[in-house]
């Protein structure tokens, strides 16, 4: 059979990005992926930040393919096994110990949503306190906890919580900004407990790549420190180089106590999350956050084989060098369509164009389907068009994709583009 008709009988309406890429998709190499016709689009979706090193990268294809052809273990709860005992090494060896970080690691479970959960049981049962803070338009995943922290209005019934607060978020691009005063005027607040723990991400991957400054993120980790509360960063989207360090809150400086880990850290689409935490924090105890699938074992091959991209900073400026690629052809998008973009922002390889219409980045995303390239909205009003390219991507493809991007805006927005009333005065066609 052929066609989309088995997934629109009989999958949950609850499926999401097929509807926008109505393609059925069943190769991909690199930054690129192929329908069953074989027509070709650029990936600049990347599964979300899952693909930073890109499809089928061969080197991770190698490693799981010699580990599967030795019968070696795939599932193994989370027992001791040869796989888990090299990624814990090298993930110390090659990132914990150059950054000079001290964490425990935790294997919570095959989904960003569950590392998220884990850190906030941890904080709830360290501190002995219940509120969590977090921040306008952030996103941690669709378990319950996790989904009470959200930053967007109704999350649909039964999803508040009384015990997350949601406060504003900085921007570091040029927006207002309320400082940390909400945070502070809330712990001055006598009447209120004091948090457990302030979770945020550095960039908010699905809240329209808005981004925090660095001395805001230093602010919070100071206020985090001086009331005791735990702070949290979720990495999940923006770690594994995605903004160009190895995680995220590096430019900061920040320490944070915990760090949510996941998507591109098997390295080849492979469910893995960890939630990493200070040593004094590793207060659980034996089998108090457990879980089925926490020893995946092909996901930590590929993780070793993708942690050889750390060995040294090789990669990380090589990323650099892509991103100064991609923020350039963003920003010249941004000013070719000033009249349709209200401006371009991220960080790294995760940039974002923020649209003055939804409707518009809608179109743009659709627009670039048909042309070839795979972009999604993302944002609180879904007016942002987001693109993360693979980090390996050439910069060939960077280019080529960029230029799709550009095509794909509504020609009328155009600088310099022909005003709609002169178009229809000229062609005699109504406006
Ligand atoms: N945290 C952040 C920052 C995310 O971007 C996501 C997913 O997009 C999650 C948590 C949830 O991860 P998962 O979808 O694997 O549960």
């Amino acid at each position: 059979m052929s066609g989309t008709k088995v997934f629109e009988d009989l999958e949950s309406e609850v499926r999401n990005y097929c509807r926008h890429w109505p393609a059925v998709f069943s190769r991909a190499k690199g930054s690129h992926i192929y329908d069953e016709h074989g027509r070709d689009y650029l990936d600049f979706f990347a599964g979300a930040g899952v693909l930073n090193y890109g499809h089928n990268e061969p080197h991770l294809k190698a490693a799981l393919l010699r580990y599967l052809q030795d019968d070696s273990i795939v599932h193994s709860l989370d027992m001791y096994t040869t796989a888990k005992r090299q990624f814990l090494e090298v993930f110390q060896q090659n990132i914990l110990s150059p950054r000079g970080l001290d964490y425990k690691v935790q294997f919570s479970g095959p989904a960003g949503t569950i590392a998220v959960e884990a850190a906030l049981k941890l904080a709830r049962k360290f501190t002995r306190r219940r509120t969590v803070v977090s921040f306008t338009t952030g996103f941690h995943g669709m378990t319950l906890g996790a989904l009470a922290l959200t930053g967007y209005a109704a999350n649909g019934p039964g999803t508040q919580s009384g015990d997350a607060v949601v406060l504003p978020y900085d921007q570091d691009h040029g927006g207002t900004t309320h400082g940390l005063l909400p945070l502070e005027h809330l712990l001055q607040d006598a009447s209120l407990d004091i948090p457990a723990a302030v979770i945020v991400e550095t960039v908010q991957g699905e809240g329209g790549m808005r981004t925090a400054c660095a001395s805001w993120l230093q602010d919070l980790a100071r206020l985090c420190k001086n009331h005791e509360m735990l702070l949290i960063v979720d990495d999940i989207q923006m770690g594994c180089g995605r903004t160009g360090p190895f995680f995220s809150f590096e430019q900061s400086g920040i320490y944070p106590d915990i760090v949510c880990l996941s998507k591109s850290l098997s390295g080849y689409g492979l469910p893995l999350a960890l939630t990493l935490l200070r040593p004094e924090l590793d207060i659980w105890e034996p089998g108090e956050h457990s879980g089925t699938f926490r020893g995946p074992n092909p996901a930590f091959v590929t993780a070793v084989a993708a942690l050889d991209f750390w060995q040294d900073e090789t990669f990380e400026k090589e990323t650099l060098g892509k991103s100064q690629l991609l923020e350039h052809g963003v920003r010249s998008v941004a000013l070719e369509y000033e009249d349709a973009v209200a401006e371009a922002r991220g960080r790294g390889m995760a940039w974002g164009i923020v649209f003055r219409e939804p409707e518009l980045a809608r179109q743009t995303c659709t627009n670039a389907f048909e042309r070839g390239l795979l972009v999604e909205t993302n944002g609180f009003r879904r007016d942002v068009v987001k693109l993360m390219p693979p980090l390996t991507s050439t910069d060939e493809d960077i280019v080529m994709g960029l230029d799709i991007l550009r095509h794909a805006i509504p020609a009328r927005h155009r600088k310099g583009a022909m005003p709609k009333t002169l178009v229809a005065k000229r062609t005699g066609t109504q406006t």
